[in-house]
């Protein structure tokens, strides 16, 4: 089959591998539908690695965010080949703390498909354990089901900043993650949504899904805010600079929640704003069991993270598609890769 490899930052090429088998009698096979690229395999492609994570040695395949037809029965879940099923990316451990405690998201020990060592979906074929297989009612297509993982990470990150109607929103960031809780609040109800973004094609973006007003830098939403700031500031960026931007976003007694990956595992930030503010800032990491709720939000309740879908392509046209995206080209938002197309 056809695969995606990458050898190392900025080395990436299309492979022939032998298909996946079947190793154990817990494992499916998938002929994969549809994979979204993500800022994180952005991380991977330019770094070789994402923070203090380990780095690419040998070549590695990346993609997380998949949807795939079954090649074979799943009698368990009452599921016949050729049913499109969204895949869960993460396994925790099961038996830590963190995963006893119900927050397995945390667990230090996960197995995350699309993680070296461990290959992900830009492939033509996968097998993957059942228990990571998540049914899907009718009315889901293959590039909605890819979605629900990034729509996943935007929903665990309001369920930590638990915005209220009446405050004002900062979205810091407006990459898919950052469009995609614009999205979330605007489903919300929250009217007072305000975008930070320096790229112009995606503060119109913003503005199409749901914010008020969008600023290309700080000092906008502090201007327009009267030099009050945003009672939630919620960052998404890549930058190093993203945390300070949210702690100078976020009101006197503001919070802040933080779900970007900064581009050298480092932040750098002046301690005042934040300490004087007393600002209370939560770090968002993954997401833990929101893949019912994202399934209800896209199949029952309307919502489309379809539309920050900009590109659909094949496997031969993911290299360029990072580079694309690594230099905000053509307008890219989020690019879908159909392996079997
Ligand atoms: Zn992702
Ligand atoms: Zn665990």
């Amino acid at each position: 089959m056809r695969a995606v490899s990458l050898f190392k930052a900025w080395d990436m090429r299309l492979v022939d591998l032998p298909s996946p088998l079947i190793e154990r009698n817990d494992q499916v096979r998938l002929k994969v539908a549809a994979v979204g690229l993500c800022g994180s395999d952005l991380h991977y492609y330019k770094d070789g690695h994402i923070g203090a994570g380990q780095t690419i040695d040998q070549p590695f395949t990346p993609g997380h965010e998949f949807s795939g037809h079954l090649i074979d029965d799943l009698p368990e879940l009452g599921l016949h080949a050729g049913a499109l099923v969204a895949v869960d990316p993460n396994i925790s451990c099961g038996e830590c703390e963190w995963c006893r405690r119900d927050e397995e998201n945390l667990c230090p020990k996960p197995d995350f498909i699309g993680a070296p060592p461990h290959n992900g979906a830009l492939c033509e074929e996968i097998v993957v354990e059942t228990r990571r297989i998540v049914a899907l009612p009718g009315g889901i297509d293959a590039v909605q089901a890819a979605m629900l993982e990034p729509l996943g990470v935007c929903i665990h990150s309001l369920d930590l900043a638990r915005p209220q109607w009446w405050e004002t929103v900062a979205v810091v960031g407006c990459g898919p993650i950052g469009l995609g809780i614009i999205q979330l609040l605007h489903n919300a109800g929250i009217r007072h949504i305000h975008a930070i973004e320096p790229v112009d094609y995606r503060r119109a973006k913003a503005s199409g899904e749901g914010a008020e007003a969008v600023h290309d830098a700080v000092a906008g939403l502090i201007e327009a805010t009267d030099g009050r700031g945003a009672d939630l500031v919620i960052e998404a960026t890549n930058s190093p600079d993203g945390f300070e931007a949210a702690t100078r976003t976020a009101r006197i007694g503001g919070r802040a929640v933080i779900v970007g990956i900064p581009d050298g595992n480092s932040y750098s930030f002046e301690a005042s704003p934040a300490r004087r503010k007393q600002l209370t800032i939560t770090f968002s990491r993954r997401m833990n069991h929101v893949y019912p709720r994202a399934i209800e939000l896209v199949a029952r309740r309307g919502l489309k993270p379809e539309t920050l879908v900009t590109h659909k392509i094949a496997l031969a046209g993911v290299p360029n598609a990072f580079d694309m995206l690594s230099n905000h080209e053509d307008g890219a938002i989020k690019v879908i890769v159909e392996p079997n197309r």
